[in-house]
């Protein structure tokens, strides 16, 4: 059994919107800049747009501490790629 996807970060484009990341397959995670801690969390993005609107900027994101050791964190935006097991639609009428 393989395990999720391979992933990588980028910084955040100002004029993304929780919907472009979301239509991208991406992700929104919060990184801990604290090196002795480097906690991530990945925020729900249905939940992101459900409360706050898909058309919110994703710069837009309030400051964050980190619950564990309340360093500053630094949000980012992730790719994620689908299983490589995932093929193509392939539909009978
Ligand atoms: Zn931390």
């Amino acid at each position: 059994m393989t395990c999720g996807g391979f992933r990588y970060s980028v910084a955040i484009m100002s004029d993304w919107t929780f919907g472009a990341v979301k239509a991208r397959n991406m992700a929104v995670e919060a990184y801990c800049q604290n090196a002795a801690c480097r906690r991530f969390y990945v925020f729900d993005l249905d939940y992101l747009i459900a409360e706050m609107g898909a058309d919110y900027l994703v710069s837009d994101i309030p400051q964050m501490d980190c619950q564990a050791c309340g360093s500053p964190m630094e949000i980012k935006l992730a790719f994620v790629t689908p299983e490589p097991e995932q093929s193509a639609p392939d539909e009978e009428a």
